[in-house]
C-alpha cells in the first residue's frame, strides 16, 4: 500500500465545476491520496463570494426572518452537484432545515460551507465522508491536539476519506428534562478564518501521513504576490523558519498555525497550484 498523504483543497480551488474536476483528478491519480480535506467553495468565475462569508451574511439575515443569502448558498450548491452528476438534492433540503433549527448558532451555520463541500466532493470522489464533528475537538476556536489525535485512531488508514475543514466540535453536557440525567451533544466550534489548513495539518500528524500536500489556485509560495507581480518566482524549497519569515510578513498562502502542528513531525508539506499541479511548488520539510 502506498504510503499516506493527506491532501487539502482550498476554497479558490473548488470554486466551481473545473475546480472540483481538477482536485478529483489529482487524487485520483495516486492511490496514496487518501485523506482529503476541503474548504467551504471560494471564489470563481461565476461567484464573486465565498461562501464562508455568504453564511456569515445569512446568519444575521436569519435573526431577522427569512435570508435570501442562505437560499442564493444552497443553490449554488444544487447547481454544482447538478454540474458534477451528483445527487444532492436531499442533503440541502436537510440541511436548509437544520439551519433554521440552528438559527442562532452562528458557528453551526458557518460550518455548513465546509460540511456542504465535503459531502459533495465525497459523493463525486465515492470515498467515504467524516464529519469534522467527530473528529476534529475546537473549543473556543482552539484546536484540541490531543484528543483529535485520539479521535484519529478509530480510522482505517488503507480506506479513503473526505473531511471538511475549519470546523469541529466539544462537548456539552446538558440536563434531561427530568433534572436528572446528563445528556451529552456536540457543540461546534470553529477554528480561525483559513483554518482548513490546521484541519489538513492535524490530520497529517495524526494519521502519521508522509506528506501534506496543500492545493491552492497559485504555484506554492512566491517571492511576490503574483496577483499583482505576474513575475513572481516560486521557491522549490524553504525551511520552516523561512517560511514562517514570509507568513509573518503577511503572505496568505497557507495558515500559520500549521508550523507549530506540523513541527518535528518528519512530513513534507508541500504547497502546490490544483490547476497546474507538480510543476511550480514549495516543499518545507519538518
Ligand atoms: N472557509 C473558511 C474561510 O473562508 C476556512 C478556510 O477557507 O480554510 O476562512
Amino acid at each position: 500500500m502506498d504510503k499516506l498523504k493527506v491532501v487539502k483543497f482550498g476554497g479558490s480551488s473548488l470554486a466551481d465545476e473545473r475546480g472540483f474536476r481538477r482536485a478529483a483528478e489529482i487524487v485520483l491519480s495516486d492511490e496514496g491520496r487518501r485523506f482529503v480535506v476541503v474548504s467551504a467553495l471560494g471564489v470563481g468565475h461565476n461567484a464573486k463570494t465565498k461562501i464562508t462569508d455568504d453564511l456569515i451574511t445569512a446568519y444575521g439575515e436569519l435573526s431577522g426572518g427569512e435570508s435570501k443569502t442562505l437560499d442564493k448558498v444552497l443553490m449554488r450548491f444544487a447547481f454544482l452537484a447538478r454540474e458534477l452528476g451528483v445527487a444532492f438534492a436531499d442533503e440541502l433540503i436537510k440541511t436548509r432545515k437544520e439551519i433554521l433549527k440552528h438559527r442562532r448558532d452562528k458557528a453551526f451555520i458557518i460550518s455548513r460551507g465546509e460540511y456542504l463541500t465535503a459531502k459533495l466532493m465525497a459523493k463525486f470522489l465515492g470515498f467515504e465522508f467524516l464529519d469534522a464533528k467527530d473528529f476534529i475537538s475546537v473549543r473556543n476556536g482552539e484546536l484540541q491536539v490531543k484528543k483529535t489525535r485520539e479521535n484519529f485512531l478509530s480510522l482505517d488508514k488503507n480506506a479513503r476519506y473526505v473531511i471538511g475543514g475549519f470546523y469541529g466540535s466539544y462537548d456539552v453536557f446538558k440536563k434531561c428534562k427530568c433534572g436528572a440525567t446528563l445528556r451529552k451533544t456536540q457543540k461546534i466550534s470553529l477554528l480561525s478564518r483559513g483554518g482548513g489548513d490546521i484541519t489538513g495539518a492535524i490530520a497529517s500528524i495524526s494519521l502519521r501521513a508522509s506528506v501534506y500536500e496543500n492545493y491552492t489556485d497559485v504555484y506554492g509560495v512566491q517571492n511576490s504576490d503574483p496577483r499583482k507581480r505576474p513575475d513572481a518566482q516560486t521557491y522549490a524549497s524553504l525551511s520552516r523558519a523561512e517560511l514562517f519569515k514570509i507568513l509573518e510578513s503577511g503572505a496568505q498562502v497557507i495558515h500559520i498555525d500549521c508550523l507549530k502542528i506540523l513541527a518535528e513531525s518528519g512530513i513534507k508539506l508541500v504547497i502546490d497550484n490544483t490547476f497546474d499541479p507538480h510543476k511550480k511548488n514549495t516543499e518545507v520539510l519538518f
